[in-house]
């Protein structure tokens, strides 16, 4: 289980949800499941952390 970041593709709305492996994943806003996954980053105040840095353990 883990929290991610995502934007839905149709209305532009970014949202996170709790999610488990590959349970299905709408919009709250449009309840379109068109929706993209984002990482990481800028939920978190390490705006500019890829996702790769060195001390990334507290980016994600
Ligand atoms: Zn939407």
């Amino acid at each position: 289980m883990a929290l991610i970041d995502f934007k839905c593709k149709e209305c532009g709305n970014e949202f996170f949800e709790i999610v488990n492996s590959d349970e299905k994943v709408v919009c709250p806003k449009c309840k379109s499941d068109n929706v993209e996954r984002v990482y990481k980053g800028k939920f978190y105040g390490k705006g500019n952390c890829s996702g790769g840095c060195s001390t990334c353990s507290g980016c994600h």
